[in-house]
């Protein structure tokens, strides 16, 4: 596969070239990226759920500049020192939190607006496979993000859900998910059904009202 770069309106997508036949459906990880680059703008608050190795949080404090602001959660101290120095040159952009993402309640202002938010559910790859996100506290998060959210924002949820807990995991956020009121929320699922090995589900809810 060659990574190919194709300007689409405001939208960079990324495109796959394989024995010279252009794919256009996008990976999971991919289209989680799109969706966040096509609303979070310059000045723009967002917060990334889940800071792992610190990816998401480096694109998202790329897309706010130097007026916004990314927060960014994880428990695990080594998540923290690789995100660090992935965004040293963003520093003043981003604010890292060694805290579940069941404390943004407590520590992100209920009058703050959110655009955006991104969960990837699961363990650190290469890392302490037993160190995963919970159901109860993944829902806490949520709910604290959706109180937040500007209408346009989205939340975006990444599950993987092929370790031990997964699979409750997974169903609890998709009852969670379905639940919302769809004159506030739209929510759209996005997953390849066709693949082995418990393929990611992508989850975008997308503030419609308040
Ligand atoms: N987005 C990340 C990246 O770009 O590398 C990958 C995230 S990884 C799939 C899931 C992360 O969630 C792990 O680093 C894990 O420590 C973290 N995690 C587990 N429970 C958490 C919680 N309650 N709050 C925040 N992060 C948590």
């Amino acid at each position: 596969f060659i990574g190919l770069s194709n300007q689409n309106r405001k939208v960079k997508t990324l495109t796959l070239i394989y024995k010279g036949h252009l794919l256009m459906l996008l990976t999971a990880l991919r289209y989680s990226h799109q969706l966040l680059k096509e609303i979070v703008n310059e000045g723009d608050h967002v917060i990334d759920a889940t800071m792992g190795n610190g990816n998401d949080t480096l694109f998202l404090a790329e897309l706010v500049g130097t007026t916004g602001q990314v927060y960014a959660f994880d428990i695990q101290e080594q998540a923290l020192q690789n995100t660090r120095d992935k965004i040293s040159d963003y520093s003043e952009r981003t604010t890292l939190y060694l805290a579940g993402h069941e404390t943004i309640e407590e520590k992100i202002s209920a009058d703050q607006p959110i655009k955006a938010a991104i969960f990837n559910l699961g363990y650190l790859p290469k890392s302490d496979k037993q160190i995963v996100t919970l159901p109860e506290t993944t829902k806490q998060a949520m709910t604290a993000i959706l109180k937040r959210l500007t209408i346009g924002g989205r939340m975006i949820i990444v599950i993987y859900y092929g370790h031990e807990g997964g699979e409750a995991e997974k169903n609890e956020v998709l009852h969670y998910c379905r639940a919302l009121p769809q004159e506030k929320f739209s929510v759209l699922n996005y997953q390849f059904i066709n693949q082995k090995n418990n393929p990611p589900i992508l989850l975008c809810v997308e503030a419609i009202s308040h």
